[in-house]
């Protein structure tokens, strides 16, 4: 036997620590800069609560101080000392000193005819990465679609993301900060509290980056946006899109608990190693192994398979009956997503009636099969598009 093949069999027992370490390793080799400014002071935003505290300690302040603090930064989404009024003036000016409540900067942005807005946010060392708010067409809530990374290791052959080396992790900050200046550019703060809508409803960790190969960074950020005395987005709200670290989706699973979408594109190893090549070290029968075992999974709360439609590479109706023997029995739902082209890119958009046929076999399964309609085209905002147009400007 393989030992891809015992570990399919035996998921659990042969995963885990030698690669977890040696993924966690790697992505340290990455790591983004450190939150000091060039004047010294320290950004507040992407410390945990505890290290929040022992900055305060650091400076004798007691460790309720933290707590005001973290109120005024994810709560009321206070970017200035001087506005947070229920800390004395000599204490403002004390934090003001030392500290800074940070934000990346905006660098470009751009909104769609459809509303969709889109956002090159640029990092204190000058690295770039996008971010795309997508409204709900009807109701008043929406998506924030973050970045993970700059670049991607990983070079899965339709993604534009993927022709781009990876430059570095992003922090927990940028993370954070991204969906916090977002916010702003809607004018969403004080973090909306209980289950009203607000525009900016949801997290999707589908930008750049591979968010389970900077897994670090993404658990702390995405700690610090559910905390209930912050932003208090609930883990029901926050996707997480993997195209398939199977060690590091049971970890997710079990410390953040957020939903879970998979970027499967294809139903035959073959495939699947060409279209997304880390196939290659963890293929389909492991992936759809830890899915099955993936915490939390239920009808209320399903598993995203995403399948980009690829015009006669991957959306026959053989593949979609092959996809719903594959995930028979798992709690789950498919986006078809057609694929967007970017320039250079080697594929097209499946058609219209194939994308119909695959649908239908995947819906008749009993299986929520919905076509991700392209959003933000006008702006190269979709899926897979990002920092094509920032690429194409500084080429050229
Ligand atoms: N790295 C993660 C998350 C970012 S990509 C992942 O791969 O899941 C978010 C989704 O967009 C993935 O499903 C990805 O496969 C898809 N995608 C990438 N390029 C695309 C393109 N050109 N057209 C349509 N979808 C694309
Ligand atoms: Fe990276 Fe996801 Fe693009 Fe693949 S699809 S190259 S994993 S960003």
């Amino acid at each position: 036997m393989t030992a891809a093949a015992a570990r399919a069999i035996a998921p659990e027992a042969a995963l885990t620590a030698d690669e977890r370490t040696r993924i966690l390793a790697k992505s340290a080799l990455f790591d983004p800069p450190t939150l000091q400014l060039a004047d010294g002071r320290r950004d507040l935003v992407g410390l945990s609560r505890d290290e929040l505290i022992a900055e305060m300690a650091a400076i004798n302040e007691a460790p309720f101080r933290a707590r005001q603090l973290w109120h005024w930064i994810y709560h009321q989404g206070a970017t200035d000392f001087a506005a947070m009024s229920t800390i004395a003036r000599p204490t403002q000016a004390k934090l003001a000193e030392r500290f800074v409540v940070g934000r990346p900067e905006a660098a470009v942005v751009q909104t769609s005819t459809d509303d969709t807005r889109k956002f090159l946010f640029r990092f204190r060392d000058g690295q770039e990465a996008e971010t795309v708010y997508i409204p709900d067409p009807v109701e008043d809530r929406g998506a924030v679609c973050l970045s993970s990374q700059v670049g991607c290791t990983l070079s899965c052959r339709f993604c534009h993301t993927g022709t781009q080396r990876l430059t570095r992790n992003l922090g927990a900050a940028e993370i954070v900060g991204q969906f916090m200046a977002a916010r702003d550019s809607y004018g969403e703060w004080p973090s909306p509290k209980g289950e009203t809508p607000r525009l900016l409803s949801t997290v999707v960790l589908m930008g750049m980056g591979e968010p389970l190969y900077n897994y670090a960074n993404v658990a702390k950020a995405m700690t610090i946006v559910m905390d209930n005395e912050g932003i208090g987005l609930s883990r029901r709200r926050i996707t997480l899109s993997t195209s398939g670290v199977v060690p590091m989706m049971d970890r997710a699973g079990a410390e953040l608990g957020v939903n879970l979408a998979v970027s499967l594109h294809a139903v035959r190893d073959d495939l699947r190693d060409e279209l997304v090549p880390l196939n290659r070290k963890y293929p389909i029968a492991e992936l759809i192994a830890a899915c099955r075992r993936y915490p939390g999974a239920s009808n209320a709360r399903r598993i995203t398979f995403e399948y980009v439609m690829l015009k006669g590479v991957n959306d026959s109706v053989a593949e979609a009956r092959e996809l719903v023997r594959l995930i028979a029995g798992i709690p789950a739902k498919v986006n078809l997503i057609p694929f967007n082209p970017w320039p250079g890119s080697a594929y097209e958009t499946s058609t219209a009636s194939a994308i119909a046929r695959f649908a239908a076999v995947v819906m008749d399964a009993g299986f929520s099969s919905p076509v991700r309609t392209p959003r933000g085209r006008d702006i190269l905002a979709a899926c897979g598009q990002l920092r094509t147009v920032g690429k194409q400007a500084a080429a050229g």
